[in-house]
């Protein structure tokens, strides 16, 4: 748009429009490689970047609004001109003002109907400053906020890892009952990460998890258990808009090692976790069951390749479902499923699964749970399930 036509709209309107200046695709939530242009008045397009080493994956569109939303509606057109696969549009987007709390909104015509253009038309906006990004957005600074606070616990470790080629450090949190008389041999050990770093809503269904594990009715089950949670496992995508990599562009839920980590050849962070996750195999007290939290369609939808103790030390599948499903009265997660395919030892689910035996569970779902709270809920019946599922302490 002209300088001469935004000022006069501006004078027509009496409020000061959006402009391209007003708009920062760089910060916390940010989208590599996207550019900005005004088609209108309030009525801009974005043409988006592509993620590394995969140039038919687009990145997400995130952005920042830095001033001068309040009064002002929004019309976006978002471009990815090459197509390809993991479309832009394939999930809702979320908006706030505060980066708490957030508000849905949703493409006009979806992927179905177009993989390389589409439009998000948000509201009259009633703040300066708003925050836009994928799902129901979770960046790095926010896990770095969260866990702050859960490292004020005193069952709460924090294990750095390793550092991200970007530099950010990955951390594994420790949940278990500092002062528990059970000896930790004796501990159910669940494993819970996520691999690919824009399926936001698994991040909330992590969060989830950890404020039941954290609260008092979770004492019990932090006496005789160990969680070890890695929230992100490529800290380094969010502020690029990537969906699935991390900077050498590998799909981090095809990183997996089933023979074994490897430093030459693996994904520079699913190395570093993988190696940990062995270290954590050779100890006393060793993972009985991995979780791989993701995002597809529908509600959350657990998926299991079920370990020795299942039918033995502990229920069978249907049980464990019918203990979910007592906890879920609005029907956030759909009936837990065993798998029965050929693992795919890649995976960070069947590849544990394959290389110790171990209860390997894929989480997906919760493109249908709009909100935080939702996602949120859905983690805490995971958790009171993992509780109530597994009773006592480990033979
Ligand atoms: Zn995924």
């Amino acid at each position: 748009m002209s300088v001469l036509l935004t000022l006069c709209l501006t004078i027509v309107s009496g409020a000061q429009v959006l402009g391209v200046e007003d708009f920062t695709m760089e910060g916390p939530l940010g989208s590599a490689g996207a550019t900005i242009e005004a088609v209108g008045t309030n009525h801009f397009k974005v043409t988006l970047g592509h993620a590394p080493e995969k140039p038919t994956w687009s990145n997400k569109v995130q952005f920042t609004i830095l001033q001068n939303a309040k009064g002002n509606d929004l019309t976006l057109d978002v471009s990815f001109p090459v197509g390809g696969s993991y479309e832009f549009n394939e999930y809702f987007y979320s908006y706030s003002y505060d980066g708490e709390e957030w508000h849905p909104v949703q493409w006009e015509k979806g992927r179905k109907l177009s993989k390389t253009d589409d439009r998000l038309v948000f509201p009259t906006f009633t703040e300066d400053t708003v925050y836009v990004g994928h799902q129901v957005p979770f960046s790095y600074e926010d896990f770095l906020r969260y866990k702050a606070q859960w490292e004020a616990h005193p069952d709460v470790k924090a294990v750095k890892l390793g550092t991200s080629l970007g530099g950010r450090d990955i951390w594994r949190l420790e949940v278990t009952g500092s002062k528990s008389e059970t000896p930790p041999a004796k501990r159910w050990v669940h494993h819970v990460s996520n691999q690919h770093p824009g399926e936001f809503n698994s991040h909330w269904r992590i969060v989830g998890l950890m404020e039941w594990l954290l609260s008092d009715e979770g004492a019990g089950c932090r006496d005789r258990m160990i969680f070890h949670v890695i929230p992100f496992m490529s800290p380094d995508a969010p502020s690029n808009g990537w969906y699935r990599v991390n900077q050498q562009g590998i799909d981090m839920n095809r990183s997996y090692f089933e023979g074994g980590a490897d430093k030459a050849k693996q994904a520079h962070e699913a190395y570093i976790v993988q190696s940990d996750l062995e270290r954590l195999m050779a100890s006393e007290a060793p993972v009985t069951t991995i979780w791989s939290m993701h995002t597809w369609g529908g509600n959350v939808e657990p998926l299991v390749r079920p370990g020795p103790e299942f039918g033995t030390t502990v229920g069978t599948v249907e049980d464990f479902e019918a203990i979910l499903h007592g906890l879920d009265p609005t029907g956030l997660v759909i009936p837990l499923k065993a798998r029965s395919n050929e693992p795919n030892g890649t995976y960070w689910s069947g590849g544990p699964h394959k290389q110790f035996g171990i209860s390997g569970f894929l989480c997906e779902g919760a493109g249908a749970l709009y909100t935080k709270e939702e996602n949120v809920e859905s983690g805490r019946i995971l958790a009171r399930g993992l509780a109530a599922f597994y009773q006592g302490t480990r033979p």
